[in-house]
């Protein structure tokens, strides 16, 4: 699980964010949803470890986190502009997380060059586990290929199977389809929600979409203004709004 508690962050003369604090339960998916500036990125960069707080705690798995680097803290993040690299081919470029947490720099790229499945040893775990996340996003057929070669949301699988690759016990995407147009982001919301059933990974999903936080999640957070103003599941949100804000933010009936 994932416990948030009372993380408070300053930016110059702006506090950003408040004393934050969420509890996630083991495999929730969770939305964290508020207007823009709210502060959903910088939390989000926090759990991840590539801000740090000014004060508060984060544990996963029971374990206290908050003072350890990004790369130890077995999470896995997808940002809108999911970088992939371009001179690899799929199946390379979802090696490559695993492959830079257990080789040298100068292991590192004839491995890459050479990686086919069934090798013996620790290329052969490398290459199955590559070939069931590729089979989880159904990017079997592509593996070959390029991502010059791919379509945005292909690409956007690509990207979720690379964090996917590493078994991380927490998720963080923020606005992972904000750059997919109209029919690939319903495809791969629903994508989206697929991994997440087949993985059981607990995650937070930032977005600014409320369809998205509605439908998706098994329950959502409302941020205002670096604060926690309401959480629920996407019902008690909508339904029940905490104030006029939220009520006026997720469009519900007055
Ligand atoms: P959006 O939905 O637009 O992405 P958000 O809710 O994710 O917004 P943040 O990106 O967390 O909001 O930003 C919260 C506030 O903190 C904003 O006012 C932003 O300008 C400020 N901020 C974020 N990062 C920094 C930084 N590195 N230095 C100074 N101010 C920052």
């Amino acid at each position: 699980e994932i416990l948030i508690e009372g993380i408070e962050k300053t930016f110059g003369a702006t506090r950003v964010l408040k004393g934050v604090s969420i509890a996630l339960r083991e495999g929730e998916f969770l939305s964290l949803v508020g207007p823009s500036g709210c502060g959903k990125t910088t939390l989000l960069r926090i759990i991840a470890g590539l801000e740090t707080a000014d004060a508060g705690r984060i544990t996963i798995g029971g374990r206290d986190v908050t003072r350890l680097r990004a790369a130890d803290r077995d999470i896995a993040m997808v940002f809108q502009n999911y970088a992939l690299y371009p001179h690899l081919t799929v199946e390379q470029n979802l090696a490559v997380p695993l492959v830079m947490r257990r080789l040298s720099a100068l292991e590192r790229l004839p491995l890459l060059r050479h990686l086919v499945p069934g090798q013996a040893g620790r290329r052969g775990a490398i290459a199955t586990r590559v070939r069931e996340a590729a089979e989880m996003l159904r990017l079997g057929h592509l593996m070959q290929r390029r991502p010059a070669q791919l379509s945005g949301g292909q690409r956007q699988r690509v990207a979720l199977g690379r964090a996917l690759v590493r078994e991380p016990s927490a998720f963080l995407m923020d606005e992972p389809l904000s750059n997919l147009d109209a029919e690939l982001r319903a495809g791969t919301r629903r994508e989206i929600v697929e991994l997440h059933r087949r993985a059981g990974v607990t995650t937070i999903y930032v977005t600014h979409d409320q369809v998205e936080a509605m439908t998706m999640s098994d329950r959502v957070a409302v941020m205002m203004e670096g604060e926690l103003l309401q959480l629920g599941t996407p019902r008690q949100v909508y339904d029940d709004p905490c104030d006029l804000s939220v009520a006026g933010f997720l469009g519900s009936p007055r």
